[in-house]
């Protein structure tokens, strides 16, 4: 089996969700909307906050137009020549001709934790998607920069709570249960209305409004410490974007699925009844990860059939039945240790995305280990960053120029930076 999913892509196309798949990022950057993979069918925002300002065409022709091996004899010559000034991140879901590169490989809070193991790395280099580059921006020293080698590299999900619409819906929220939405206070009993909880996948802006409003961050690793901590000082949580991750974690602290109404934002009060509001202790915002959408109930019936005692382990952004139907679930780095304490000659189906389970698939040739989804469909966002974008900015870089530098505004990255260290100072019961 090729170990590169780009490889497999090539080798058998027709197993692929797109054909485009195999053509160069640039192709897709100045159009609308995702690109080929597992997002393309979501409709993107004219305005995209998690996508940077603009999605120019940006790659210069002679990057495009190279030959991979110089592309990388590019790369490792610059990484060379800015030493110790350059660290390059790359997160699990990346392709491996990128990963190949990192100094550092892991999940998007791991990543901005790494790089603040290198205060001599004057560049931060994040083979991620943006709202990772700002996560990393706010959490970096001021004397460095971070930067995002392609600028359409966004995430579908964080796009689906934009700052304008978290607010309008804080407003009807605040309206209904009767408080200020500039300055909730707590009740008699020391508790707040409503609190907001933003998962990672979202953009400075929407940690910033939790930071502001007595909100925090969570991680698929430790959603079920934030939300027991929301609930010390709240009566209720307003969680975005994931819809999934927000039901699976409160299903799995107990809390019945009728406290937790969907809120979309397309729809007055979110499309509940005031009854649904009242007896609401989650509200879920209606965002979704599309790679994450694409895994079933049934393909984890035909994993067991084909391979009767292959254990089953999916991220919690999947929907509550594949969960629910799943040996376990876990973040990518609980998948990741979970894989690692299997044994040879273990089987197990993962759920998650495709580069991720490619690469545990190769890293353990002793054991069988596949993605549930039989469809080869990568997060398209991940896949807009090529070794030709890597290439160019750290070419770029060492000719002393800056390309695609993502900075977060300074009130934002004050406010955004509430909300993390609370995350960081939440503890476990
Ligand atoms: S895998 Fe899903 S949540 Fe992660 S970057 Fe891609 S679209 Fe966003």
């Amino acid at each position: 089996m090729a170990s590169s999913v780009k490889d497999r892509i090539q080798l058998t196309p027709t197993r692929s969700c797109s054909s485009a798949l195999p053509e160069g990022p640039w192709e897709f950057d100045a159009m609308p909307g995702y690109g080929p993979g597992s997002s393309q069918a979501d409709p993107a925002p004219a305005h995209t906050p998690t996508n940077g300002t603009s999605r120019p065409n940006q790659l210069p022709e002679a990057y495009r137009q190279m030959e991979e091996a110089e592309l990388h004899e590019r790369i490792r010559s610059a990484k060379e020549a800015l030493g110790e000034r350059l660290v390059i991140l790359g997160h699990f879901y990346q392709r491996d001709e990128v990963v190949q590169h990192a100094d550092f490989v892991g999940d998007s809070f791991q990543l901005a934790q790494a790089a603040l193991t290198k205060p001599d790395a004057q560049s931060i280099v994040f083979c991620g998607v943006h709202f990772m580059a700002e996560t990393a921006d706010i959490l970096s020293s001021e004397d460095q920069q971070v930067i995002l080698p392609n600028l359409a590299a966004g995430c579908s999900m964080a796009d689906m709570a934009d700052e304008d619409s978290v607010e309008e819906a804080w407003e009807e929220i605040a309206e209904f249960y009767g408080f200020d939405p500039e300055n909730p206070e707590p009740d008699a009993e020391g508790k707040l209305p409503v609190l907001p909880v933003t998962y990672m996948n979202s953009s400075a802006a929407l940690k910033a409004f939790c930071g502001r409003l007595g909100g925090i961050v969570c991680t698929s690793s430790n959603a079920a410490t934030v939300l027991e901590w929301a609930f010390e000082r709240a009566h209720r949580v307003l969680f975005f974007p994931d819809q999934h991750l927000g039901r699976n974690t409160a299903k799995a602290m107990g809390i019945a699925l009728e406290n937790m109404p969907m809120w979309n934002p397309r729809l007055p009060w979110g499309g509940n009844t005031a009854d649904d509001l009242k007896q609401a202790q989650v509200l879920l915002w209606h965002g979704f990860c599309s790679v994450h959408k694409r895994f079933t109930v049934d393909q984890i019936d035909q994993a067991r059939e084909q391979f009767p005692g292959c254990r089953v382990i999916v991220h919690p952004e999947c929907p509550m039945p594949v969960v629910d139907a799943a040996d376990a679930s876990g973040s990518t780095d609980a998948i990741r240790k979970f894989v690692e304490a299997s044994s040879p000659g273990d089987v197990i189906a993962v759920g998650t995305e495709i580069n991720m389970v490619n690469r545990l698939a190769a890293d353990y040739p002793d054991r069988e280990i596949f993605c549930l989804d039989p469809v080869i469909c990568p997060c398209s966002t991940m896949y807009r960053i090529h070794p030709g974008y890597l290439a160019w900015v750290l070419d770029s870089l060492v000719a002393g120029q800056v390309e695609n530098r993502i900075s977060v505004p300074e009130g934002t990255a004050v406010e955004a930076r509430v909300a993390l260290d609370r995350m960081l100072a939440a503890k476990p019961r």
